[in-house]
Order: C-alpha cells, then structure tokens, then sequence
C-alpha cells in the first residue's frame, strides 16, 4: 500500500483511508471482520466521528491491542470548549486508547460556527490545550462549504482539511486542494461515491487515484469494497477513455443540480424532509417510479407543506434552487402516484 504524509503531523497514512460510516448497519463481530480485513491490507487511517452512532466503540474493540499499527482520526460537531472537551473524553473512552491521531471539528459550514469554534471558550481551546497534553497529535478540520473550506485552510490552524470530493464534485480542485497544498495540509477526500449516488465504486476511486497525495476515504461495509480499494490505490493511475466518458455519464445525470446530502438546509420550520424530498429524481430513476412512490411516500407527503418561504435556499453552501426543485419533485412523484 502507498503511504502518504498526513500534511505536516509527521504522520504517514495509507493513500485509501477507510470512512467509519458503514460499519454502522453491521453489527460487532461483522464490523470488526471488516476492520481487520481492512488493517491486514494495509490501510492504516481509520476515520470515524462522536456522532457516527456506534462506529467509534467498534473501532475501539477491534482496535484495541493494535492500536499503534491504526491512525485513528474523529470529530467532534461541539463548537464550545467544554463540550468539545466532553465529546473529545468520550471518544477515547469507546475508542479504547488515550490519544486520538487526527481530531477534527466536524462540520464547520457557517462563518458564526468558525466564530464560535475560535472564540475564547471555543472549541480550538480545548482541542490546542488537548493536544499539549497529547491527547490528540494533529487538529484537523471538516466541512462541505467550498467558501467555508478555503477560509479554514487560510487561518493557517489545522494540519489536514477534509471535504467532498468524487467524479461530480469537482470544485475543491479548482482553488481549495492548491491552497491546502501550498499550506502544506494533507487533503482528505470524504464522499468518494457522492453519499451512494456513484455505484460504479472502481470508476468512482480510478477517478481519485489520479490525485497522488489525495487521502481518500471510502466508505466499506464489506471485505469486497476493502479488496477493491485497496487494489486501486496500491497500483498505478488508471484512467481510460471509457471511464472519462462514464464519469461524464454521471455528471450529466445529477448535473448542477446535485443534492450532497450536507443537510444545511434542514431544520424546515414546515417540516418538509428536504434533504430526501431532494433525492426524489435520482430514486425514481434508480427504482421503478411504483417503487420510488412506495419508498419515498412519507417524504414526499411532507413537501405539501411547503410555503416557498425560502429559508432552506439560504443554508444551501451549493446554492441549489431547493422550493423550486421541491415543487419539480413533488410534481414528478405525484405523477407517478396517478400512473399506478
Ligand atoms: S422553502 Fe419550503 S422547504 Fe424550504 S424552509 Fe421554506 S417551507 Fe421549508
Ligand atoms: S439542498 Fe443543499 S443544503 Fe440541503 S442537503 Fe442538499 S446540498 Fe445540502
């Protein structure tokens, strides 16, 4: 496996990294055979986060014993000092260690949420004073806003930024991965399968294999994925004509319109389930439409209450049409709804 340096921590990671979201649905032993399996192939980073349900505490387990053949990187979404301190506890607690290698606010999308992470009392505090007392090695950082991202990465406080990164967004390329670079952070690529929108996952990881010194963190679930991951980022850059036509095939289909599942826009003062309301498109397109009606029907049902007031639109760092798309959305299930 190729390893790369996480920014300037001094700490050398696998390029394929392994994202703790899936091992949500397995339970402890079926994690844990995913973990090992992941560990024995070499990949060394392991991220996870205090609010991924339980996917710190089978890290722990399976971990433990282990613990200094494993980069353990987490998050905390707390943005006061106390609490993140309480959160940063916990996760050393189920993760079974006493230091955490790469921790992270998580999240930080809104400038009074930078505001309040850096302010006296803010979580920067606690994680700076959690650091000295080697608690955690490195503070990194996580968000979806590109705007929010770049401003991060200027403040010169964090050794690594992760954001979303796959054949369909694209635009960190353009300004955030050569700022992050040239302050010498290490880029982790969160999302590497658009949050399951991309199903071809070998196109999806060839796609981010041609970034050398991208960390990316595929999302596994199964010894399979691990096994095709693992494949891709410890051989060379593969990248044909077919796939860039196949990678265009995607963009074309979720176009600009792209929802990624960030879930700013939510809470709905009406109640609309915006975030899955949004994926209405794609669903029907990946079921049958009688299927997607069935599945999506108590979502869908939620968008009448809809006042077009606008607010969700003004929380969208992707700046998506959302009462529009909605009101396209709610029609098409509608429709759906009569043919049956
Ligand atoms: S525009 Fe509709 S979905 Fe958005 S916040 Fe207002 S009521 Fe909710
Ligand atoms: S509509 Fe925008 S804010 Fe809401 S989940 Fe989608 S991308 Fe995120």
């Amino acid at each position: 496996m190729r390893l790369v340096p996480l920014g300037k921590t001094g700490i050398q990671v696998s390029a394929v990294g392994f994202g703790g979201i899936p091992i949500i649905r397995l339970d402890f032993e079926e994690a844990a055979q995913v973990l090992r399996h992941a560990a024995d192939k070499g990949i060394t980073l392991f991220d996870t986060a205090n609010r991924y349900a339980d996917s710190e505490e089978k890290m722990g387990r399976t971990f433990a014993g282990m613990r200094d053949k494993v980069v353990i990187a987490t998050k905390t979404g707390q943005r006061a000092a106390k609490a993140a301190m309480e959160e940063l506890e916990l996760s050393l607690t189920r993760l079974k260690t006493d230091y955490i290698d790469l921790y992270q606010p998580h999240q930080v999308s809104q400038p009074a949420e930078l505001d309040a992470l850096l302010a006296p009392g803010g979580a920067m505090e606690a994680l700076v004073r959690a650091r000295a007392q080697g608690k955690v090695r490195s503070i990194g950082i996580t968000s979806h806003s590109l705007e929010m991202a770049r401003k991060l990465v200027a403040t010169g406080l964090f050794a690594t930024i992760q954001f979303p990164c796959n054949i369909v967004e694209t635009e960190a390329a353009a300004h955030l991965f050569p700022e992050a670079r040239a302050a010498g952070m290490g880029i982790l690529c969160m999302k590497p399968f658009a949050g399951g929108m991309l199903d071809d996952g070998g196109l999806a990881l060839r796609f981010l294999r041609r970034e050398p010194d991208l960390i990316v963190l595929p999302g596994c679930d199964t010894a399979a994925q691990v096994d095709q991951a693992v494949e891709i980022f410890s051989g060379e850059a593969a990248w044909s004509e077919e796939d860039a036509a196949k990678a265009q095939g995607y963009r074309d289909e979720l176009g600009s319109r792209f929802c990624r599942r960030c879930e700013y826009c939510q809470p709905c003062p009406q109640g609309v389930r915006i975030t899955y309301a949004m994926m209405y498109r794609v669903v029907a397109k990946r079921m049958s439409p009688a299927k997607a009606v069935q599945f999506a029907s108590e979502t869908m049902e939620t968008v009448r209450n809809c006042i077009d007031c606008g607010e969700c639109a003004t929380r969208c760092p992707y700046n998506l049409p959302i009462p529009e798309m909605l009101a396209e959305h709610l029609a098409m299930y509608d429709s759906h709804k009569a043919a049956q």
